[in-house]
């Protein structure tokens, strides 16, 4: 009989394509997450909506984009355009536990760039905004 250890393993490695699922195992996710950390500046490591935390890391990103600090905190996962944050792609997401990086991210989204879990409030090197279009209101809540 297979032991708890064995089991867990052997789940992780069906949560990939094998499954038609986007994401992959746990494993695989963080060690995508750590190229992202290392290779394109993923952070902060703890990250805050206080507009005056993590100055260093938000200085060096501004540094990077050449724009100021100010604007550099405005361009997040959350609105970068290789962030999934649909209802389905939360769904998929459940299948990797919570870590540390969960707890002060803010909220879940899938780095289709970089095939990882990242967060609302954390950005990386390579950001793009993403495009937003406003639906015309159909009317749908005038009143009669
Ligand atoms: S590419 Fe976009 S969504 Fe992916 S980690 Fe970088 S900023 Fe976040």
């Amino acid at each position: 009989m297979a032991t708890k250890m064995e089991a867990a393993k052997a789940l992780e490695g069906l949560l990939g394509d094998e499954q038609g699922n986007e994401i992959g195992s746990a494993s695989q996710n963080a060690k995508n997450r750590d190229n992202v950390i290392k290779n394109w500046s993923l952070g902060p490591t703890k990250a805050s909506v206080d507009p005056q935390a993590n100055g260093e890391y938000w200085r060096k990103m501004a540094d990077k984009w050449d724009i100021d600090e100010a604007q550099a905190r405005r361009q997040l996962c959350a609105n970068c355009e290789y962030f999934n944050n649909t209802p389905a792609m939360q769904e998929q997401m459940e299948a990797i536990p919570l870590d540390k990086f969960d707890m002060d991210g803010g909220g879940r989204g899938y780095c289709t760039k970089f095939d990882f879990i990242c967060h609302n409030l954390r950005t990386c090197q390579a950001w793009e905004e993403k495009p937003f279009n406003e639906t015309e209101d159909e009317g749908d809540y005038a009143e009669d």
